[in-house]
């Protein structure tokens, strides 16, 4: 879904594609381990080298700033909340919950709403159109990363 302001100021949505995760497993790489050398490119049981095209995550949030012509993540907790920062196309992105409420910002917005009904209880500002399917994604990430049942690098330093 898209959303961004109408010429009355009110929010217009417009649902553009599906977003699908086809695989119960997925690898990731941790930055601070990867001198990026290119040799789990050769023993890979996947296509394509995997410390380009997987998920990378930074383990602190200076790397994660420092690295803007790479894509990936930074994960911490502030108090109860959880924060990811995304890069996705060298753009960056953020995304906080707390207590069920979401808020997701990026380059001209930010936005809040409520988890259970994101639509009907958005607010924020935004000079330009919104993608949630980055906010899906980071929140998709948060969920595996911090699930009870996964062991980390990210869960056991953070
Ligand atoms: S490029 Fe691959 S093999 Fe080399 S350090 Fe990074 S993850 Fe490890």
């Amino acid at each position: 879904v898209k959303l961004s302001r109408g010429a009355d100021g009110a929010w217009v949505t417009k649902a553009q594609g599906t977003l699908k995760v086809d695989k119960k497993h997925q690898l990731a790489n941790y930055a601070d381990f990867c001198n990026e050398c290119g040799n789990c490119d050769i023993f890979c049981p996947e296509d394509g080298g995997p410390y380009k095209i997987k998920p990378r995550f930074f383990g602190t949030l200076a790397d994660f700033e420092e690295y803007k012509t790479h894509d990936g993540f930074f994960l911490e907790r502030q108090g109860d909340a959880q924060v990811i920062h995304g890069r996705f196309e060298l753009r960056a992105y953020s995304r906080r919950v707390e207590d069920g409420r979401v808020r997701y910002a990026g380059d001209g917005f930010s936005v809040s709403f409520d988890e259970r009904d994101p639509l009907g209880t958005l607010e924020g500002d935004a000079d330009r159109e919104i993608d949630l399917a980055y906010c899906h994604i980071l929140g998709w990430l948060q969920d595996a990363v911090y699930a009870s049942s996964a062991i980390n690098y990210l869960t056991v330093t953070g």
